[in-house]
């Protein structure tokens, strides 16, 4: 299998040597890809962005059957145009797109949820999510579409299918359309109600024609590379979803 989404010190919130990952996919078989964050206009200092030259000058020597480089492009629609051109201009395996920031709000702090109800903000965060697909149509992958409920400030944060059918099956619909995979993002895949709601989401995308998705576990530390990925292949299994990793920007498919 492979694990489609790891950071290493390439991004902000991360120290991890790709040394590390690779010893660690040697010894489980599993492959991995490089996702290092590139969240453009978040901060003025350059926090959350790399140097696209110098990691594929570090990685290049890395890369094999099993170690592939993509990014992780944190969409917004302000910066459609940049986050286009670095997808395009290099020669990444995976592009994967994901919201960390909503209308200029980064969703991890406070701000974002002042004087909002869960609803509002989560369903802001569904439509800002379908608006920034639409303008980066060229990702290969959607990513943690369940982001918000890591972070809400909200007694109960999930994020359920149930509540905002409207706004996740319009994003589920999009992507599609746009045959853009879905990833299953092992974070919150530990707790029972998490795993239930998302088992919920993919048997949804499945409905509505999703075929291929990735499977990543989003991890900073070597500690958290394996975690979640038994369970995320139960989903993936039992949404009967296709398990996909990216080689020059092309789904393979493989067996779980
Ligand atoms: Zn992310
Ligand atoms: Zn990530």
């Amino acid at each position: 299998m492979f694990n489609c989404h790891i950071h290493t010190k390439f991004s902000s919130d991360c120290n991890m040597d790709i040394k590390e990952a690779i010893d660690i996919s040697r010894k489980t078989g599993v492959g991995i890809i490089v996702t290092d964050h590139m969240d453009l206009g978040l901060y003025e200092d350059g926090r959350f962005t790399f140097n696209v030259d110098e990691f594929f000058e570090e990685y290049s020597e890395y890369r094999s059957e099993k170690l592939l480089l993509g990014i992780e492009i944190g969409m917004r629609n302000d910066y459609e145009s940049q986050n286009r051109k670095i997808a395009e201009g290099y020669s990444f395996d995976y592009v994967l797109g994901s919201i960390h920031v909503v209308n200029g709000y980064d969703i991890f702090y406070d701000e974002y949820y002042a004087e909002k109800s869960k609803k509002m903000a989560y369903e802001e965060y569904l439509d800002f999510m379908l608006n920034c697909l639409k303008t980066h149509d060229f990702i290969d992958c959607l990513g943690h579409i369940d982001y918000i409920a890591r972070y809400g400030r909200y007694d109960d944060k999930e994020i359920y299918y149930d509540e905002h059918r409207e706004y996740i099956d319009e994003v589920l619909r999009y992507a599609v359309k746009k045959g853009i995979s879905l990833e299953v993002n092992t974070r919150r895949i530990d707790d029972k109600k998490a795993y239930l709601n998302l088992l919920k989401i993919y048997k949804r995308f499945k409905e509505l024609g999703g075929k291929t998705v990735t499977i990543g576990s989003d991890s900073h530390r070597a500690s958290d590379i394996e975690k979640g990925l038994k369970e995320a292949c139960e989903i993936v299994k039992e949404a009967n979803l296709i398990p996909v990793y990216f080689k020059e920007r092309k789904a393979v498919e493989y067996k779980i």
